[in-house]
């Protein structure tokens, strides 16, 4: 089976379209939430999931443009683009966010998490620190998680250490070794933050057993223009072009 993973797109349908279009033909598309917020095309972005994605959990942007969590969560910005999105929303695509939770056990060998298995809305997964208390908290081989909009890997191994950590350079394909345990995070669709502009995406392949990571370029220019005649925040529509 292979499953194309993404993240936190973000309202960004450019970033989106491109992504679908590089990804090639897959079996399953597992979604790790935040797919809207930030960003200027809400709509177009949860018809897109609601066609195309196997699973979609909700993160922390999602819940708070259907005012599930406080919007005095987030900074001035955020706040404004997430109030702006939430009053975009169809009454169905509004429906289909309220419905999610954060964290969604797929099956006994894989778990997906927006944030943390121990704060599936809120935890920026980071640190190994982090990392090893984390595995306590689920029992999966491998939990996908975004959040952070920082492709990563960290490994934990049998003996309990962990190693990352390591950031997948675009192209990487990794190798799932049956005795480690894995977290992932694909990086984000619609807002990288890793200081590379260019839309992250992963692929997971449960016959070659095999995770491949990927950038791809987008019109970054057109969802700048989009959130400019939305009024959207000049810093949000900025930060796209520099990857942070
Ligand atoms: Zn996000």
């Amino acid at each position: 089976m292979r499953v194309l993973i993404i993240s936190d797109i973000h309202s960004n349908y450019a970033a989106l379209e491109a992504v679908l279009a590089a990804a090639g033909p897959y079996d399953q598309l597992w979604n790790l939430g935040d797919t809207i917020g930030y960003g200027p095309c809400p709509n177009e972005c949860v018809t897109a999931v609601r066609q195309f994605s196997t699973i979609t959990i909700a993160g922390n942007h999602d819940l708070a443009c259907i005012n599930k969590v406080d919007l005095s969560d987030f900074n001035p910005e955020a706040r404004t683009a997430n109030i702006w999105n939430g009053k975009q929303l169809t009454p169905e695509h509004y429906a289909f966010l309220s419905v999610p939770p954060a964290i969604h056990p797929v099956d006994d060998r894989f778990l997906m998490v927006h944030g943390s298995p121990r704060e599936p809305v809120w935890e920026y997964l980071l640190t190994r620190h982090q990392a090893v208390e984390n595995f306590g908290y689920f029992s999966q081989q491998i939990c996908f998680i975004g959040h952070s909009h920082v492709p990563l890997v960290f490994r934990l191994r049998p003996t309990g250490m962990c190693d990352g950590p390591s950031s997948p350079e675009s192209g990487m394909t990794m190798p799932i070794q049956p005795e480690m345990r894995y977290f992932v995070n694909p990086g984000s669709v619609g807002q990288p933050r890793n200081q590379d502009p260019r839309a992250a995406f992963a692929i997971l392949d449960t016959e070659a057993e095999t995770i491949h990571f990927q950038r791809i370029e987008y019109d970054i220019a057109k969802t700048q223009r989009l959130m400019r005649e939305a009024g959207l925040p000049e810093p949000l529509a900025m930060r796209l072009q520099y990857g942070m």
